[in-house]
């Protein structure tokens, strides 16, 4: 792994610990000699976790989409800014640019980007990991929903399982550095989407 993706709320949250977590998460990644691959802007727990890391050293790529301009406003501190036209453009542009992706608490955009990535693992499009770091037990519903659905049969054992659950940035990190992605055959590759 050299390059990991954050995903993290346009918003601060309301406690302390959550601003702690994303510059923790971000010390971990320098430490590991990670990139840092994030939304490029320069507010909330994403603007946190991009100042942590340049600070801590590491390089941070942000990919913003120009229509955010105005309200999330982009970091010009970074390594490298990719200007992109949409959302969906940002959201494959990270895709491609990382190894693996990590969600810090956030809102309805942060699960969307997520749950996004989460199903093209389900897919067969990539054998990356993908998990979340449950800050002050932010992420438990969620993880109670997907305990939910396999025990309504519609999301398989396997799959649940691909998504690694940590509570410190350290032991998540080592979990992804050794994740193999179970062989299910694929359902589909890129080229059929
Ligand atoms: P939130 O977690 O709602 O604070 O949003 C976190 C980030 O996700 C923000 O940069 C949003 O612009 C971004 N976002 C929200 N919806 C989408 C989407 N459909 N595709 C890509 N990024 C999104």
């Amino acid at each position: 792994m050299k390059r990991l993706c954050v995903f993290a709320g346009a918003s601060p949250g309301a406690r302390p610990q959550y601003a702690r977590a994303a510059q923790d998460l971000a010390k971990a990644l320098v430490e590991r000699d990670l990139i840092l691959i994030y939304g490029g802007c320069r507010v909330g727990l994403m603007g946190i976790l991009a100042d942590a890391a340049l600070e801590a050293g590491g390089e941070v790529i942000g990919v913003i989409p120009e229509r955010l301009f105005a309200k999330e406003i982009p970091h010009m501190g970074l390594t490298e800014l990719h200007i992109v036209k949409s959302m969906h453009e940002r959201k494959q542009v990270m895709a491609d640019l990382s190894d693996g992706f990590i969600a810090l608490p956030g809102g309805v955009g942060t699960l969307e980007e997520l749950t996004e990535i989460y199903t093209w693992g389900q897919l067969g499009l990539h054998r990356k990991p993908c998990g979340i770091l449950n800050v002050e037990g932010y992420f438990t519903y969620l993880i109670q929903f997907l305990d939910h659905a396999v025990h309504e049969r519609f999301l398989k054992p396997t799959h649940r399982d691909t998504l690694l659950v940590g509570t410190e940035p350290g032991p998540l990190l080592d979990e992804f550095a050794s994740y193999r992605a179970p062989r299910l055959g694929k359902w589909l590759d890129r080229a059929s989407t």
